[in-house]
């Protein structure tokens, strides 16, 4: 206990912000914040109210019951309660905040202190302001854990936090590779590219109601509503993508090659990003069919794995 406020006289005298510490401080300031057992220590009380005050903390009063903890049962059915759980502010949290207030709550089951609610405003119903914010987490896809790892060492440049996601998209509705390409690794480029960016010519968010065959709501009768085909005019490349015997991040990356979303050089030329020539073999357009199955470099690697590729003409017929 000596050692906590010691600690906290120390925040306390660098603190030149505001500043509220709160929770369970297991001392009371006066005797009647105890009630039942013996009788409080006046000692004791008044040892935290010097503690309190050495850390020029006011205390933040309080609404709501009295009692913030309740002891077990002893003897002829008697508790003990007291007040343990309270907020401290500093003048710079009081001034900042005239209106703020202290609510102790009902008592939860699992618990023997009542929770407390510090609120900064007086209004009961206080509102963050909605925003759509560019974040770290925005890219966070828990599917591939080296993905995290990867993001965890981005550096997102700092004029791009609390930048919104239609911040980064141009006039004619594209994603704005100029802010990207810098400093985002090529994975998650390739990511956001297979994602259709929010404009107004790419169609407006409409919210639909849709029922399985009793009426039931369903993902897979979502899916097909909103990507406007039923079963039987589906591209049956679709089941086959979806029916490979693999990992869902190679099922996720054919996915990316039928769309034609791979980041090749020929679509970062379409952006006006780069020259569209194959950077291995220097020779052709970097197109996604030459990545997987023309280039040069591809053809070798496809020899050494079905040997019979070379000899034949062997294409990519998924593509
Ligand atoms: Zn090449």
């Amino acid at each position: 206990m000596r050692l906590m406020w010691e600690e906290l006289c120390g925040i306390s005298n660098n603190m030149l912000k505001a500043w509220l510490v709160a929770g369970d401080f297991n001392d009371i300031v006066y005797a009647k914040e105890k009630r039942g057992g013996v009788i409080a220590s006046i000692r004791r009380c008044s040892k935290f109210r010097e503690r309190v005050n050495a850390c020029n903390l006011i205390d933040m009063g309080v609404m709501g019951p009295k009692f913030t903890w309740r002891g077990p049962i002893y003897h002829g059915g008697q508790r003990i309660y007291e007040r343990l759980d309270r907020a401290l502010c500093n003048e710079k949290w009081r001034l900042s905040y005239p209106d703020g207030f202290v609510k102790v709550l009902t008592r939860v089951e699992f618990s023997d202190h009542r929770p407390i609610l510090i609120s900064p405003k007086e209004s009961p119903y206080i509102k963050a302001p909605i925003q759509f914010k560019f974040e770290s987490a925005w890219l966070l896809d828990d599917t591939y854990k080296e993905e995290l790892s990867i993001i965890q060492h981005v550096d997102i440049p700092n004029d791009l936090y609390g930048a919104r996601v239609c911040d980064l998209v141009d006039a004619h509705g594209n994603w704005n590779w100029a802010l990207l390409q810098n400093w985002m690794p090529n994975q998650l480029q390739h990511k956001i590219a297979a994602v259709v960016p929010p404009h107004s010519d790419n169609g407006r968010d409409e919210q639909l109601g849709v029922g399985g065959k009793f009426g039931e709501f369903s993902v897979a009768t979502m899916y097909n509503k909103l990507r406007g085909f039923n079963k039987t005019d589906a591209d049956p490349v679709w089941n086959r993508i979806w029916k490979l015997g693999v990992t869902e991040r190679v099922r996720s990356f054919v996915w990316l090659v039928k769309w034609d979303r791979l980041l090749t050089n020929s679509v970062k030329n379409r952006m006006g990003l780069s020259s569209s020539v194959c950077q291995y073999c220097g020779g052709q357009e970097e197109t996604c069919i030459h990545v997987l199955c023309d280039c040069p470099l591809a053809h070798e690697f496809w020899k050494q794995i079905v040997p019979e590729f070379g000899e034949t003409e062997t294409r990519c017929s998924m593509v």
